[in-house]
């Protein structure tokens, strides 16, 4: 390799595939040589497959044995600081690299060259006469300044069939030419101007540019009640961001990637960013991929795994709802995604921004020690106050059984719905009925392959396993005892309230709002601009409602059981209750009308309960804080879950129990292993989950250590073993 990274013709490069082997292999560099870090095609048996140089070949074997690289392909190489970000992100999750290849090649198309396609733009010939169709078509390019349209926009433009620009084709009045599909994005201009900052605003933003303008690493944990403009600010650090010839990413959980929010930066930079998520289009995808990678895309807006996108000179991340669980991901490479965007700034100077109204204990503690910079927002914008919140003490409220809105609640929402006000009534819980319960035996419907009940959803007329996703039509008679008639639902979900919405309040338009609803991403989001725009009285919803929307027609917000997530066996229970109930809240009385929270309790007296209601966010955090801090948990201990799973329950926990007696490794950093315990849901699709927890010290090389634990473990048959570094969710 010359000192410039080129390896020429002949010589071996070791390449990393996308494939499972892990480890890299050798091939000769093809014809005409290649960089470090080129993406190329390589042999493997009769496939061939992508891959990356990832340095000299290690040799050791009959050379004339080596194939060569088929070929380099045409996009960016990777660069250094990828391949080290990757690195990294595997060796903390305990991760093969060929799975961290695959994350960061997440495009569709990648060995394609880049596809052409027609476009058409003015032409310099005479049509042989003019006709109405054709001058109209003639004026929208020149109204567009010559600017290239494809036949379908130019002719939706012109109001036009596209034979019409067809025959002007023929006449050379209009030019066809093959383009690149993959087009450069609009350019973004920072220095349109924003909206007048308030004043603890401009301090903000002050000190963002500031950080912005060190051109080195620095994580920032912007905290404000949600309308007290975070999105503006940070919108003002992406702005320096652009003003220094850097990129910048803005993620966002899944669902609030909006339209609304696209539309946003869209007025501020005068042209809409890229952006990645499931919902875009593989064309689409592979144009953010490329364009991001040759510096043609300058600010990327999209979920977690744009994250691993190959910027070319990335300057800022921005984490909004740093908190949303969703920002970790629980399948494949076990990574999250705003521990990993500090990560990967560390790596290349740029600085991070976390944004939350109700930040994780987490970053509230690494901003107490020093290690991140705090800036609070403590206003909500304009004339928009925080809601008003108070408990209904359902121990005094007198309900009629099946029924989960209480008297007081129910005359909050008339008073809503007399005004033209919406109201939304929040229940974490999908499907019509939690349980189905038969009266004459007393067995719970459950899932035939999971230890879990099924739910019942009315909606697709089904049962259905939250854990599997099996489904099953509504029996008859009970399975258990045969006896008909009987089979009886238990408990609220969120279609069984909205029915009970219906009934109570039949003049009133009712919207529901929960993931399985809705075909598509897209869909959904559409239902939520809809719903933005006032078309609702009542709004029930799940969990997804609590992100970032803008309602701001919302003044009064119900929730429905706030004692449902406090008794998790989950170390951050409150913490999450705390979090999904203050986010909740804050959807209420966004523009200029107040707004109201009411939570329906058995428990006002709750320690979790009365810091929500009284607002004390440092008091909660505090507490919370010593008593994880007591029992040396996350954020001041760390923690790492092992998920051992099999068609058979014995040779599983034979597994385990042999883990859990050779802990050597484990011992030596002082860390403590429990279990094996069967998992919280013991069954998953058939198989049964049996579970490890680690718990090591602060600053403790944990993931080194199950790396020597684990090593030797030769599993037989059927047995999978996942590692979860710093695990969120215990199920
Ligand atoms: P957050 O991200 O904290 O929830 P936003 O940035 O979305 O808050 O601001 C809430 C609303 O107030 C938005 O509609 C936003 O455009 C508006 N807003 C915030 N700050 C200003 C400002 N300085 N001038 C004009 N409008 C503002
Ligand atoms: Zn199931």
């Amino acid at each position: 390799m010359s000192a410039n990274g080129f390896f020429d013709q002949g010589e071996l490069v070791a390449v990393l595939t996308t494939q499972p082997l892990d480890r890299t292999l050798d091939y000769k560099a093809p014809e005409g040589g290649c960089f470090l870090g080129a993406f190329v095609e390589v042999p493997l048996g009769p496939r061939k497959v992508l891959g990356v140089v990832w340095g000299p070949g290690q040799g050791g074997f009959d050379l004339s044995k080596a194939r060569s690289v088929i070929r380099v392909l045409e996009v960016a190489p990777m660069r250094e600081e990828m391949r080290l970000f990757l690195g990294k992100v595997a060796d903390y999750t305990l991760t093969p690299m060929s799975a961290m290849l695959r994350l960061a090649t997440r495009a569709p198309g990648l060995s394609d060259p880049p596809s052409m396609r027609k476009i058409y733009r003015l032409g310099n010939g005479e049509p042989d006469r003019m006709t109405d169709a054709r001058t109209r078509v003639l004026e929208v390019l020149r109204d567009y300044g010559g600017l290239a349209f494809t036949l379908k926009e130019l002719a939706e433009q012109a109001g036009v069939t596209s034979s019409v620009v067809k025959g002007l084709v023929k006449q050379r009045a209009v030019r066809e030419e093959d383009s690149p599909r993959d087009l450069p994005y609009p350019r973004l201009d920072p220095d349109l101007p924003g909206k007048d900052l308030t004043a603890d605003q401009a301090a903000a933003v002050g000190r963002l540019q500031q950080g912005q303008q060190t051109g080195n690493y620095g994580t920032t944990l912007l905290k404000g009640v949600t309308g007290s403009g975070k999105t503006e600010v940070y919108l003002e650090a992406v702005a320096e961001t652009l003003r220094q010839g850097r990129q910048a990413l803005v993620l966002l959980p899944e669902i609030a990637l909006t339209a609304e929010f696209l539309t946003r930066v869209e007025a501020r930079f005068g042209a809409r960013p890229a952006e990645w998520h499931s919902g875009a289009t593989m064309t689409e995808r592979r144009r953010v991929w490329r364009m991001v990678g040759q510096g043609d895309a300058q600010l990327v807006v999209g979920a977690r795994s744009a994250l691993f996108l190959p910027f070319r000179n990335l300057g800022l991340v921005v984490v909004d709802e740093e908190h949303d669980t969703s920002y970790k991901q629980e399948d494949g490479v076990h990574y999250s995604a705003r521990d990993m965007a500090v990560l990967r700034s560390a790596i290349c100077g740029a600085r991070v921004i976390l944004a939350s109204a109700t930040p994780s204990l987490e970053s509230w503690a690494n901003a107490e020690a020093g290690k991140y910079e705090r800036l609070d927002l403590t206003s909500r914008f304009g004339v928009a106050v925080l809601p008003e919140m108070k408990p209904i003490d359902m121990r005094a409220e007198q309900m009629q059984p099946g029924t989960w809105i209480s008297p007081s609640l129910r005359q909050a929402v008339r008073q809503r719905i007399e005004r033209g006000e919406q109201s939304l009534l929040f229940i974490n819980r999908r499907g019509y009925a939690p349980v189905t319960l038969c009266r004459a035996c007393g067995e719970q419907i459950a899932c035939d392959h999971c230890d879990a009940r099924m739910v019942e959803h009315r909606f697709l007329k089904r049962l259905m396993c939250h854990q599997c996703g099996e489904t099953k039509p509504m029996p008859e008679v009970c399975p258990s005892c045969q006896v008909e008639g009987k089979l009886a639902p238990v408990g609220p979900g969120i279609e069984r309230l909205a029915e009970e919405a219906e009934a109570t309040f039949p003049e009133a338009k009712i919207a529901m709002l929960s993931s399985d609803l809705f075909g598509s991403a897209r869909a959904l989001k559409a239902k939520i601009e809809e719903i933005a725009q006032g078309d609702a009285d009542i709004i029930i919803g799940t969990q997804l409602v609590a992100k970032g929307h803008n309602f701001p027609k919302l003044t009064l917000v119900g929730v429905i059981d706030a004692d449902l997530s406090l008794h998790g066996a989950d170390l951050r229970a409150a913490e999450r209750t705390f979090q999904l109930m203050r986010q909740v809240a804050g959807r209420a009385g966004r523009a200029d009308m107040p707004g109201q929270a009411l939570l329906q309790t058995f428990q006002p007296e709750h320690p979790v309960i009365r810091a929500i209601l009284s607002g004390d966010e440092e008091g909660f955090w505090k507490t919370e804080a010593a008593g994880r801090l007591a029992a040396g948990v996350p954020p001041y201990g760390r923690m790492a879950g092992i998920v051992l799973s099999g068609p058979e329950v014995g040779p599983v926990f034979d597994v385990g129990n042999a883990m859990a007696r050779n802990d050597a490794p484990l011992r030596q950093i002082g860390a403590q292993v429990f279990g094996p315990a069967p998992a919280p849901i013991a069954r998953i699709r058939g198989r049964h989950r049996v579970r490890l927890l680690v718990k090591a010290p602060k600053g403790a090389p944990i993931q080194d250590a199950i790396a020597r634990w684990i090593a030797p473990l030769r599993l037989k048959g059927d047995i999978r073993l996942t590692v979860d570094i710093d695990p969120q969710s215990f199920y």
